[in-house]
């Protein structure tokens, strides 16, 4: 669910205290950690074992109907198609850890594909897929700043009229009130950064779509942009190196709280983070492949 950041050792015989600091972060693990330092450590130093999210796997399976949407020549890209590729996702994800680790019975799992279904129409309504110029989905990117690196999968990618590249990244969640789109509009001007790194051809815009509101908010992306990439990205990862090196990852309480899978181990709610491994391993189990 959350790919594993590669680390480099970080501890000694006399110093047990530290972590190993990570050679390289994504976007989305950028985010863990400006949320909450401690869930950064479980989930991508120590790399726990966690259930499947609702969310995410709702996610996942609307981001792969549409990936398959995209694979078909543009006058194919019907709504009969989009919604049999729903259909297909379902299939593919069924059977999967992602679907039967969420635990539903059956009126819940229903709504479950039902939900996914009604997010593809909502897409529908948001653009006509046969006006899309796919250049590349689901890509791989990464590029170095500075002593580490950067790197993730981008949604879509794409070209304008006029001929300039374009970032998209699909969201099935609840669009964020305008004063906090900005901030979510950071991990996509680091896919922008890598994209640039990789290609030679800077994007022109980088686009969230909310899916489930039929909202699109777009940015610009330039040089100022660009920069300010590697220094967040740079200081950042100054404060994670830190983190390892002294072991302290402070606690960030908020509402995200209610969806961390560490709540048990989290010393806000009375835990001891020293006891996250064994206690992750014994109460999310994984089925034996
Ligand atoms: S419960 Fe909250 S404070 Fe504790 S680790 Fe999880 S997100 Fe952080």
């Amino acid at each position: 669910m959350f790919p594993d950041l590669p680390l480099k050792t970080n501890r000694n015989d006399t110093d047990m205290t530290a972590w190993p600091i990570p050679e390289a972060l994504s976007p989305s693990s950028t985010s863990t950690f400006q949320n909450c330092p401690l869930q950064f450590r479980f989930q991508n130093i120590q790399n726990l074992l966690q259930p499947p999210s609702f969310a995410a796997v709702k996610g996942n399976v609307v981001h792969r109907a549409l990936e398959l949407l995209f694979g078909l020549e543009p006058e194919q890209r019907t709504e009969e198609a989009a919604l049999a590729f729903a259909q297909t996702a379902r299939t593919e994800f069924e059977p999967t850890y992602d679907i039967t680790g969420l635990n539903l019975n059956e009126p819940q799992l229903d709504a479950f594909w039902k939900d996914c279904d009604s997010l593809v129409k909502s897409y529908l309504r948001m653009e006509d897929p046969k006006s899309v110029n796919v250049v590349d989905l689901e890509l791989w990117v990464q590029a170095p700043i500075n002593d580490f690196g950067l790197r993730g999968y981008v949604d879509r990618i794409e070209r304008d009229t006029e001929g300039n590249l374009i970032i998209s990244d699909y969201k099935t969640g609840k669009a964020p009130r305008e004063q906090d789109v900005d901030a979510k509009m950071q991990q996509l001007h680091m896919y922008a950064y890598m994209l640039r790194e990789m290609r030679g051809e800077a994007p022109a815009k980088v686009s969230l779509m909310f899916v489930k509101d039929g909202i699109r908010h777009t940015r610009a992306v330039t040089e100022q942009t660009m920069k300010f990439v590697v220094t967040k990205t740079s200081a950042l990862f100054k404060t994670i190196s830190n983190a390892c090196t002294t072991g302290n990852f402070p606690t960030k309480k908020s509402a995200l709280c209610n969806f961390c899978s560490f709540k048990d181990w989290c010393p806000e709610f009375g835990g001891n983070p020293d006891d996250a491994e064994v206690g992750a391993a014994v109460k999310y189990p994984r089925p034996a492949a």
